[in-house]
C-alpha cells in the first residue's frame, strides 16, 4: 500500500508522522532515503546518494542478503521507483545534500540519522502514535529513538535554508544505521567530511525535558560491537559425547565471563552480551554458536583496553572447549567532546527560543562521534547538541514517543545558528 508523502517539507509534524509510520532498520532505509533525496532535490540542493556517498559492500554490520532483498521489495511495494530502489538497495542508503550560501563563511555539516529499531510498537489508544493513526505499519520495527523527528528536522531545515541566505555552505548528512553504530564509518570512508569546517549532530530527548536546549552533550561513550562465532564439533550426546567439541558451552562460558570483566577505576564502562544462539537439538552436542556483545567506555583508551580484554575472554572460552573462534567488529563509535566555540555559538542562537542547559549527559554512544572526530582531527570544530523533549517512555522502549511541539524549535535553532555563523 502506498501513502502520499507530505508535499510540504516545512510541515515538520506531517513529515515526522509519515516517517514514524514507515520505520526501516539500519541499511534498509530505502523508502526513507528516497523520500529525503526527492525532497532536498526539489528544494534546489545538490544531492548525492547511494554508492557515491557510502560503500556498504562487505561491511561486517550489514544485514543478511535476504533482509536487504526484503527491504527492497517492500520499498517498491510502497511506491519507490524501481531505479531508485536499485540505487539505494544493498545497504547504500545514505544521502548527502550541499548548498552554497550567498556570502563567504565556513562549511557546516549536520548529521541526521535515518534508522529505526527492531521493536514492536503498540497501536492502542493509550500510545499517541496508535491513537493518531501513525503507529508503525512495519511489524516489529519502530522509531523508538526519535530518528523520525531528526529526519523531519533536517528536511524542514533544508527548506528554511533553500533561499541561500546564509554564510558559507551547508552539507546535510543523512546517515543510515546509527543503531549498532555502523553507518558513519563507511560515510567517512567515502569522504562525507571532506572540507567540512564545523560538524553538528543533534539528538532529541535522552532525558532532557521539553523547553530545554543543551548545546553540548556530555558522556558520549566510546563503544564497539562484536560478533563471535564458535565452531566446535557435533556428536551424539549419549553414545559419543567425548568426540564432540561443545560450541554452546564455549559461548555460554564466554557470556558469563564477559560480564565478570572488572570495572576500571576512574572510568565509566559497560559490557553487555545481548544475543546468544547455539545448537540444534537436545541429543546433539552443539557444533556451532554465535554470540553478540558490546563494550563501552567514556575514553577511547579505556574502550580499547576493555575490548582487548573481552577478546581474551572469548578466545580463552573457545580454547577450553577446543572450539574455533572467529571474531568480527560489526560497529564502532568513539568518545566525543563538543568544542567550546560551537557551544557558544549554539547558546547565542538559542536566545529567546528556549531555556539553555549548558550540558546534558547523553550516557550512550552515537557514531556521529566518528564524523566529529574526523573533522576535529583535520582542525575543524564539532558539536553534539540535545533538543529537550518529554517522552512517555525511555528511548529504545515501546512506550517512546517524541513531543512534536519541540520539532519547529529545533529547526529554528539550527537555522539561526547557521545564519548567524558565529563559529
Ligand atoms: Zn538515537
Amino acid at each position: 500500500m502506498t501513502h502520499p508523502w507530505p508535499d510540504d517539507p516545512t510541515d515538520v509534524v506531517a513529515v515526522r508522522r509519515d516517517l514514524h509510520a514507515h520505520p526501516e532498520l539500519g541499511f534498509t532505509e530505502i523508502r526513507t532515503a528516497a523520500r529525503v533525496e526527492a525532497a532536498v532535490r526539489a528544494l534546489g540542493w545538490s544531492v548525492r546518494s547511494g554508492r557515491d556517498v557510502i560503500d556498504a559492500a562487505g561491511l561486517p554490520g550489514l544485514p543478511a542478503t535476504s533482509v536487504l532483498d526484503h527491504a527492497a521489495e517492500r520499498a517498491r511495494a510502497e511506491g519507490v521507483a524501481p531505479d531508485t530502489v536499485a540505487r539505494l538497495a544493498g545497504g547504500h542508503t545514505a544521502v548527502i545534500a550541499d548548498l552554497d550560501g550567498n556570502r563567504p563563511g565556513r562549511r557546516v555539516a549536520l548529521r541526521f540519522d535515518l534508522d529505526a529499531l527492531p521493536i514492536t510498537e503498540p497501536d492502542g489508544a493509550d500510545h499517541r502514535p496508535g491513537a493518531g493513526g501513525f503507529a508503525s505499519r512495519h511489524p516489529g520495527v519502530m522509531h523508538a529513538c526519535g530518528h523520525d523527528g531528526h529526519v523531519a528536522i533536517g528536511l524542514a531545515l533544508a527548506a528554511a535554508l533553500s533561499s541561500g541566505d546564509f554564510p558559507g555552505s551547508v552539507r546535510l548528512l543523512f546517515q543510515p544505521a546509527e543503531e549498532g553504530v555502523r553507518g558513519a564509518a563507511p560515510m567517512v570512508a567515502a569522504g562525507a567530511c571532506a572540507d567540512v569546517d564545523v560538524l553538528l549532530a543533534v539528538h532529541l530527548a535522552f532525558g532532557l525535558p521539553s523547553g530545554l536546549l543543551a548545546p553540548a552533550a556530555t558522556e558520549l561513550i566510546a563503544t564497539s560491537k562484536h560478533l563471535a562465532r564458535f565452531t566446535g564439533r557435533q556428536a551424539h550426546a549419549a553414545k559419543a559425547p567425548e568426540q564432540g567439541r561443545n560450541a554452546l558451552l564455549a559461548a555460554a562460558t564466554a557470556a558469563l565471563n564477559l560480564h565478570a570483566l572488572p570495572p576500571f577505576a576512574g572510568a565509566v564502562t559497560r559490557v553487555n552480551v545481548g544475543r546468544l544462539v547455539a545448537g540444534v537439538a537436545p541429543n546433539v552436542i552443539a557444533g556451532e554458536a554465535e554470540l553478540s556483545y558490546e563494550t563501552r567506555a567514556d575514553t577511547a583508551g579505556v574502550a580499547a583496553e576493555l575490548a582487548r580484554r573481552a577478546e581474551v575472554v572469548v578466545r580463552a572460552a573457545g580454547d577450553m572447549y577446543e572450539a574455533g573462534v572467529e571474531l568480527t567488529v560489526t560497529g564502532r563509535a568513539t568518545a566525543a567532546v563538543t568544542d567550546p566555540a560551537v557551544a557558544t555559538a549554539l547558546t547565542a542562537a538559542a536566545e529567546g527560543l528556549a531555556e539553555v542547559r549548558p550540558t546534558h549527559p547523553l550516557g550512550a554512544s552515537d557514531d556521529a562521534s566518528l564524523l566529529m572526530d574526523e573533522v576535529q582531527r583535520a582542525g575543524g570544530l564539532a558539536g553534539y547538541a540535545i533538543v529537550g523533549s518529554d517522552t512517555p517512555g525511555p528511548p529504545h522502549s515501546p512506550l517512546f514517543d517524541v513531543d512534536e511541539a519541540v520539532l519547529p524549535v529545533a529547526v529554528s535553532w539550527l537555522e539561526r545558528s547557521i545564519k548567524e555563523g558565529r563559529w
